[in-house]
């Protein structure tokens, strides 16, 4: 009886694990359209960027942008230990690390070049909002005794979103995103659902992966921004709306360097699949972000490090959406149809798409609702 119990099990565990290994590939199909570019001329040419990696790891390098200011930049075609970007600050009395990541070892990553670089005490890590690959690599903070900083729905939402996903059965999350694909009616609305249905899959397997944690040191937005004296480093958490309803950034003022999480993607279409996302909103926040001036240094919440010129790019790709959309409204096409009608124009063709209905899709369907 034992060893067919046994058997049984291991059977099984092989199964997981082979599916697991099969959707993480079409994960790596799926997201990383784009490789990582390289840096920017204009960059490269800046002082207050190391022209080398600190650390290069392939699925995430470690950059200067500043003095006492580091970014984390991830490669999702290299692995995905990280999967989002990051960042951490030391100054000469504190050193402040920025995002959880997709797993603890992503966070355990950044913290371990961090304390290679400075021996000052680590005053927290501040996660720029609630989504999975930002949030699931927590357990390594609370099991090292790093307190985490978010914004104070952020506890709430990773646990409502995240922790739900823990103990049920995949076939029930993913199963009716699959039943709504095979439903489609067009070859495009079918690609997109599948795409879907897959990406949702991966953040199942991410979440099912881990332990969840969840911030112990809310920021109310009401009370921010809010000034940190590192010694030397005076970095401040600002709120603005757009991506999540929980977004948060840091913004180091005296050397024009913003850690912007993910109201910005850089060379991305923005990711607005979220209830709190908001179109009208995150384009006054990256209208905000461009009166910070030419010299800003902005270290995304995904792909490479960039200027100005990144951030223009989302206002670009928003206006392009929305140009195509209006038309769309005009000829009385409904909504959740026209979000599968968006075709990208070529000077567009090597921007990333995370997943069409995490991305272009709901920014229609957002557009939409602010028209209506
Ligand atoms: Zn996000």
């Amino acid at each position: 009886m034992a060893g067919n119990g046994w058997s049984k099990r291991s059977n099984y565990s092989r199964r997981s694990f082979l599916t697991r290994a099969s959707q993480w590939s079409a994960l790596f199909a799926a997201y990383p359209l784009v490789p990582l570019p390289e840096l920017a001329r204009a960059l490269s040419e800046d002082s207050r960027v190391g022209q080398t990696p600190v650390v290069d790891k392939g699925f995430a390098a470690v950059r200067k942008v500043g003095d006492g200011l580091y970014a984390t930049i991830s490669d999702t075609s290299k692995g995905l230990a990280t999967m989002c970007n990051g960042g951490f600050l030391c100054g000469k009395d504190a050193a402040l690390l920025i995002e959880g990541f997709v797993s603890p070892a992503g966070a355990a990553f950044q913290h371990e070049i961090m304390r290679s670089l400075s021996k000052a005490p680590v005053m927290g890590a501040v996660e720029t909002h609630y989504h999975y690959d930002h949030s699931l690599g927590n357990a390594y903070y609370g099991a090292n005794g790093i307190s985490v900083w978010a914004h104070t729905a952020t506890a709430r939402r990773i646990w409502e979103s995240y922790a739900a996903m823990q103990g049920t059965d995949r076939a029930a999350v993913v199963g009716p995103l699959e039943d709504l694909a095979k439903a489609a009616k067009t070859e495009a609305a079918r690609q997109h659902a599948t795409q879907y249905a897959a990406a949702v899959g991966n953040i199942f397997n991410a979440t099912n992966a881990t332990v969840i944690a969840v911030p112990n040191r809310p920021l109310d937005p009401a009370k921010l921004p809010l000034k940190f004296d590192l010694g030397g480093v005076v970095p401040q958490v600002e709120t603005y709306p757009g991506h999540s309803g929980t977004d948060i950034i840091v913004r180091v003022p005296e050397q024009n360097v913003v850690y912007a999480g993910d109201l910005l993607f850089s060379n991305m279409y923005p990711v607005t699949f979220d209830q709190q996302a908001s179109v009208s909103g995150w384009r006054s926040t990256l209208r905000t972000f461009l009166s910070w001036g030419k010299d800003t240094i902005f270290v995304p919440g995904h792909g490479q490090i960039c200027g100005p010129e990144g951030v223009q790019l989302s206002l670009d790709l928003f206006d392009d959406i929305e140009q195509q959309a209006q038309k769309f409204h005009k000829a009385g096409v409904p909504a959740e149809e026209a979000a599968d009608q968006y075709v990208v124009p070529d000077k567009f063709k090597n921007v990333g798409i995370f997943s069409w209905n995490h991305t272009i899709g709901p920014t229609i369907v957002k557009l939409y609702k602010e028209w209506a």
